[in-house]
């Protein structure tokens, strides 16, 4: 099947922002909800449809992706779209519970969130972005309670059916023409309602404990790069899954090198000497071999950009390869020179056939402006 441009989709620009996105899906999935268009298979095409162009373009990380591959490109990289509403459901949660204040159905028809998804900012040196490094991690996020198992029962006791729905979890409000069901603001869908609560957590089924883990940073990872770890985010509540835990790199400012990508640049000054004539010198890199030994080439001009080749930060991503090291030259003059060298540099003029020579003129006084 042909997949139509997400863009044209939402009916939106290529340089659409966040919130005029938001609200062009908002206006879709309204119109083409399951819940109001029951029975109705275009319907809930145009809804699926809105919905996985939503998710892309909503998405920084999947917006470049498809801006610059389009739909291979994502296919590419292993994001098949959505199967049917509840594949929908679970990625829209927090958005579905927006729009029509109430929860999203899960494949047991209750009302399961999974846990928050948690971030991390964790700062690197740059000299750690390009070996990597196996980082220690501590942060507070809620955990399912042992001694409930996360189901908020104090041990030995059960749960009582919920009144208000009567365990369906949901109730039924009319609201203009429709029939929307909602999730019950009693049990919250559990169709369930705890009256022993367990005394560690107080019935919520989880507790917050501090945590510490190791995470494997990869080689070459910049600021904005973000690593997902699964499940490692908030416990869900009653046994809904876990959110995610995202560690938000930024490199703080290094003193001599800047990055752009995966290529570094960095200033050297050489002599004015050494511009001239050329000259081999030895500049400090990032990895192992820590120097090389640069080749200035004859004639070297202020402001010219050397570039070697492979020295730059390695390549996410890949096993191997490295970006490039761009030399921003700059050439020292001396502010002093002695006698010796001042001989030497008016032969170097004469040669040239400068006329060098500073000559003091007799500055014209005043007078002798107004008298010409
Ligand atoms: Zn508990
Ligand atoms: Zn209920």
């Amino acid at each position: 099947m042909l997949k139509r441009d997400y863009y044209d989709v939402l009916g939106v620009s290529r340089d659409v922002g966040n919130e005029e996105l938001k609200k062009a899906y908002r206006k879709l999935a309204l119109n083409f909800h399951p819940d109001r268009n029951p029975g109705d298979k275009e319907a809930e095409d145009k809804f699926k449809e809105a919905a996985e162009a939503y998710d892309v373009l909503s998405d920084t990380e999947k917006r470049q992706i498809y801006d610059r591959f389009g739909h291979e490109g994502l296919e590419g990289r292993g994001f098949t779209g959505f199967r049917g509403f509840d594949d929908i459901s679970s990625n829209f949660g927090d958005i579905f519970e927006d729009f029509f204040g109430f929860g999203t159905r899960s494949r047991r028809g209750q009302n399961v969130r999974p846990g928050r998804n948690l971030r991390y900012n964790l700062e690197l040196t740059l000299e750690e972005a390009f070996s990597g490094k196996e980082a220690e991690v501590a942060f507070h996020r809620l955990e399912t309670c042992n001694t409930c198992s996360g189901s908020g029962l104090e041990p030995g006791t059960q749960s009582q059916v919920c009144s208000v729905c009567q365990g369906k979890g949901q109730v039924v409000r009319s609201q203009g023409f429709f029939q929307i069901s909602t999730t019950c603001p009693v049990c919250h869908g559990t169709g369930r309602i705890i009256t022993n609560p367990c005394k560690d957590c107080g019935g919520e089924g989880n507790i917050r404990v501090e945590r510490k883990i190791n995470v494997k940073i990869p080689r070459g990872v910049d600021t904005g790069s973000q690593l997902r770890l699964r499940g490692e985010g908030e416990s869900g509540k009653h046994g809904a899954p876990s959110g995610d835990l995202f560690i938000v790199i930024h490199i703080k400012e290094h003193d001599f090198f800047s990055r752009e990508g995966d290529n570094l640049i960095c200033p050297i000054t050489i002599s004015f000497v050494q511009a001239a004539l050329g000259a081999t010198i030895t500049i400090p890199v990032l990895g192992d071999e820590k120097t090389y030994e640069l080749d200035i080439p004859k004639g070297t001009q202020p402001g010219d950009i050397l570039k070697v080749a492979g020295k730059g930060m390695p390549h996410i991503n890949h096993h191997h390869g490295r970006g490039d090291l761009y030399i921003n030259i700059a050439v020292r003059i001396p502010r002093k020179l002695n006698q010796r060298q001042q001989e030497l540099l008016d032969e170097f003029a004469r040669i040239e056939g400068e006329s060098h020579f500073y000559k003091k003129k007799k500055k014209k006084s005043l007078w002798d402006k107004v008298l010409k």
